[in-house]
């Protein structure tokens, strides 16, 4: 009996404990506020819906952009996976989360359909006249209504058949008619998406690229933002995943960051939870995605800081290890620069810009 008596007091004295505790916590404040006017409230609301559509509209837009010549320059690479490249974004209210969708209208002026968002320079869409703000109306025989899913089934349409099969667009500006021919490039048919973990990483699954919002933030540079793409479309070429399958656990392979955090990687992606390619694979997508960047156009030079800065930012990436997934900052720098003035000499000798195949490095 004396035990049982004994513990039964013990609750008592928490419960008595925790009402202090909570007594203390809810100490109500002492200065006079008046509450803030509902109506400014609803209207302040509106007004951080614009700014927050308008930030994820334009991550997009600089992705794309920034990601469509490299597509592009990497068709010879990836056989039997190309769609037609038009080099524009469209936009429809159907791109946007029922509460955002008032804002979004607002900010980008949609319509009921879809719509031209941004055009980028030196593209068969520039070339053909069209521009941001054009609505669609139709392509060949197929007609752009406002219905749900229109962009996916435009998209399929335009991939049936040969992708470099010159459109007939006719589009809506400022109330007028107008009708061009479009005469697409052949581009690598690889989907692009920006991830909205905050941690600086990027992503490849084979048909995909996607980038987190900590790296779209962390590569300051488009020359950035293209060297990370770039790496990663290599992934996607060189069928890194369909060599990794065996012991992936299927989703996304990180990637960028998990050289960074070099063996120390434990918990830090539990939340993504996929495992990371090989440091072979690594060196070879460094390798690779630097004459992607050749092939597009991109300015070489510098590119290479990336990984400095990179070693500023996570300094535990800086020093090699042989138990780590991913080759150390310092290595990939050194490496990286290597492939820069392999490829500077073919450029000088006027060859053509392609991997060497012999001999893997
Ligand atoms: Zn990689």
């Amino acid at each position: 009996m004396q035990p049982a008596r004994h513990r039964s007091r013990l609750p008592v004295i928490t419960v008595a404990l925790l009402g202090f505790v909570i007594l203390s916590a809810c100490t109500a404040p002492t200065t006079r506020r008046s509450a803030p006017d509902t109506q400014q409230v609803a209207a302040e609301r509106e007004k951080q819906r614009e700014i927050a559509v308008d930030y994820k509209v334009r991550q997009y837009v600089r992705l794309f952009r920034v990601s469509y010549p490299l597509l592009a320059a990497t068709a010879p690479m990836c056989e039997g996976r190309h769609r037609p490249g038009l080099g524009y974004i469209l936009i429809s209210r159907d791109d946007f989360a029922e509460d955002m969708r008032p804002a979004a209208s607002r900010v980008f002026q949609l319509g009921g359909g879809l719509q031209i968002l941004d055009v980028f320079a030196d593209t068969p869409a520039a070339r053909a006249g069209l521009q941001a703000g054009d609505e669609l109306l139709s392509v060949d025989d197929f007609r752009v209504g406002g219905e749900r899913g229109m962009e996916i089934r435009l998209n399929q349409f335009l991939r049936n058949g040969d992708p470099r099969k010159p459109r007939r667009f006719t589009v809506s500006r400022n109330g007028r008619q107008l009708t061009t021919t479009v005469r697409p490039d052949t581009v690598c048919d690889y989907g692009l998406g920006i991830n909205g973990a905050g941690e600086v990483n990027a992503m490849a699954d084979g048909d995909n690229v996607i980038v987190t919002k900590g790296m779209m933030r962390f590569a300051e540079t488009d020359q950035e933002l293209a060297l990370v793409v770039a790496h990663e479309l290599a992934h996607n070429t060189m069928k890194h995943i369909d060599a990794k399958r065996t012991n992936a656990t299927g989703g996304l392979i990180l990637d960028v960051l998990a050289a960074a955090a070099g063996v120390n990687t434990q918990g830090l992606f539990s939340n993504i939870g996929a495992s990371a390619y090989s440091q072979d694979f690594e060196s070879e997508a460094d390798y690779v995605g630097m004459y992607i960047m050749a092939r597009a156009g991109q300015p070489l030079r510098g590119a290479a800081d990336f990984w400095r800065r990179m070693a500023a930012e996570h300094p535990a990436s800086i020093a090699s290890s042989h138990s780590a997934s991913h080759p150390a900052s310092a290595e990939r720098f050194v490496s990286l620069e290597q492939t820069v003035r392999e490829i500077q000499a073919k450029q000088a000798r006027h060859q053509t810009l392609l991997p060497e195949r012999e001999g893997r490095r």
